[in-house]
Formats: C-alpha cells, structure tokens, sequence
C-alpha cells in the first residue's frame, strides 16, 4: 500500500535536493508532480486540490526559492498537509458514562466489519474491558455463524439471535444485545450489521433503525482501502445514511493505491480511528495520521 505513491512523492522531492537555490518555477514542478501521484493514487479530487492549493500557498509564504535547505522544508509542509487530510490529531473513543457503551459497525458487505469485531473484541480486552460481540447481521448467510467463529478467536463472548431474542429480526437481535450486556456487565458492546455489496436504501434504515435502538457511543464506518475511487460515494452514502463518527480503514495490508484511505477523513471530516491490516486478529492498529504521513514520506 502507498508505494508507488511513496515513490513518485519522494522522487518529487528529491529532485529538488542538492541543488542548491531553487527557482519558483523548480518548486511548482515538484508540486506538480505530488498532485499527479495522488491523483493517480485515486485520491479524490477535490481533495487533491485542497491539498495542493494548501502546499503551494505555504511554500510561497515560506519563500522556499529564498530557502538555504528547500527540500527539507517542503518534506515537512508535505507531511503536515498529508497528516492534515488524514484526519490530523487522533481522538479517544467514546465510552459510555453508565455502561454498557455501544459501538455500531456500519459499511459494505465485504468491507470487513465480522473480522473487525473479533479484533476490535480482543483489543477492548486487552485494555480491560469485557466486550460483548452482537451479530445483528442477519442478511448474509453464515455471518452469524462467522462472528462466532471470529469471538471465539478472539476469546470474546457473541449474543446471536436464538428463539426469544429476536430471530429474524436484527433490530431486537442488536437491542437484546444490549440487555443482556447491561444484566451481565459486559461494558462495551460491539454491533455487527448488514452490509450489501452496493449502498441500498433498504440496507441504510436497517442500520439507522439499529442505531436508534442501541444509541451508539460511536459508530465506525469500515471501508475497505482497495475500493479505491468509490471509496467517497460510499463514505457520503454513509453518511448520509447511518451517520458515523469513526472510520476504520481495512484491507490496508494490500496493494491498493492509497486513495480511500487519503480520502475518506478529509471528505467527510470524521477522523481514521483504527486500522486493520490482515485477516488475523491481531492485525489491527490505532491509525495515527502522522505515523501514516511519515510511512508515506519514507
Ligand atoms: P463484512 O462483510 O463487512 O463482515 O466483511 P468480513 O469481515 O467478512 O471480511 C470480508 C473478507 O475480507 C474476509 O475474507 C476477511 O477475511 C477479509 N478481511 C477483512 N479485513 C481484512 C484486512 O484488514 N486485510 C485483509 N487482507 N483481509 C481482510
């Protein structure tokens, strides 16, 4: 992920090293050619265009061509601008104030939401917590079973539907989830839903009618990287559709071109809280946009 992209805005930059004083016209270049590598990364455009306009403004303020060391100081506007469009600054999860929190996992089908919850499960976990998984997704056949699969890997208990809890119905199913965590003092309860291969109407009040049973604490948008230019529509669909104050980015561990990912925090102004990088449990990370400017960078 991110190396050609890393490569072309390296090379960019290290046209400009070495050279001494540069001129304006050496510097708009270089710039030219960071906006055509995230372009071709599948960055969407307005965002290019942000983010170009905002690069150019402050090496001229800067006066880079006036600069003894020019490559250095646009390494670090580059980098700032990057972590800028990556969401900036990370923010805490929400918890609740009186237990049991609720966190929704919304997105696509295929976008990674099962294998989340058995990683965002064990990760709680880890900083005692005591999750509880709640399979809500009732559209995809074998998505229950999956998420028992997934808890129990993950070593995280799973309420799925059964008689009397909401057969059929993935609103009582994600609201008897939440009862039960309250009765049996899990804090933290995790919401797996529906996801369709395309956005649908259907599939979106099928999860706003689950938000507003579980008022969620957070709800985490997952989108997978590799999906590239769509990566926006679906993102505003969601938006639109569900609400959500998180996104997790999966699928990172692939060779997708980076675009969704330098996408989706800027369009949508919702910040990058983890991401997931690989089907196993443990592939999983807090996201740090300045950790992600600097792998870019590298
Ligand atoms: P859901 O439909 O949104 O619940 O998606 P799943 O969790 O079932 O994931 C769809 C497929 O993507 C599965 O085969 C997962 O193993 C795989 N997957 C999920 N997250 C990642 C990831 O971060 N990296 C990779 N390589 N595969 C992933």
């Amino acid at each position: 992920m991110f190396a050609s992209l890393s490569d072309r805005i390296n090379a960019a930059v290290s046209s400009l090293r070495g050279r001494g004083r540069l001129s304006d016209a050496d510097i708009a270049a270089s710039i030219s050619e960071i906006r055509r590598a995230l372009l071709d990364a599948d960055v969407a455009l307005p965002v290019v265009r942000d983010f170009t306009a905002t690069v150019r403004e402050r090496a001229e303020a800067a006066e880079l061509s006036k600069a003894l060391n020019p490559a250095q100081q646009i390494v670090k506007i580059v980098h700032e601008e990057l972590t800028r469009i990556l969401g900036g600054q990370a923010r805490e999860l929400r918890f609740a104030k009186r237990p049991p929190t609720v966190f929704l996992l919304a997105g696509l089908q295929g976008a990674g939401k099962t294998t989340l919850a058995g990683k965002l499960g064990r990760w709680l976990t880890e900083q005692g917590h005591t999750p509880l998984l709640v399979a809500a997704d009732l559209q995809r056949p074998n998505a229950v079973q999956q998420l028992q699969i997934v808890g129990q890997g993950a070593g995280v208990a799973v309420w799925a539907p059964e008689p009397g809890n909401g057969v059929g119905n993935p609103v009582e199913v994600a609201r008897s989830g939440v009862a039960h965590a309250k009765e049996q003092f899990y804090d933290v309860v995790v919401v797996d839903t529906a996801g369709r291969l395309g956005v649908d109407a259907e599939m979106m009040q099928q999860a706003a009618d689950i938000r507003d049973a579980t008022q969620p604490d957070e709800i985490l948008f997952v989108i997978d990287a590799m999906i590239g230019q769509d990566a926006v529509t679906t993102a505003n669909a969601f938006a639109e559709g569900v609400g959500f104050t998180g996104v997790v980015l999966s699928k990172l561990d692939g060779d997708a071109r980076g675009g969704a990912a330098l996408s989706v925090a800027s369009v949508t102004g919702v910040p990058v809280m983890f991401a997931s990088t690989g089907e196993k449990v443990g592939d999983f990370e807090r996201f740090h946009a300045d950790r992600m400017a600097s792998r870019i960078l590298d």
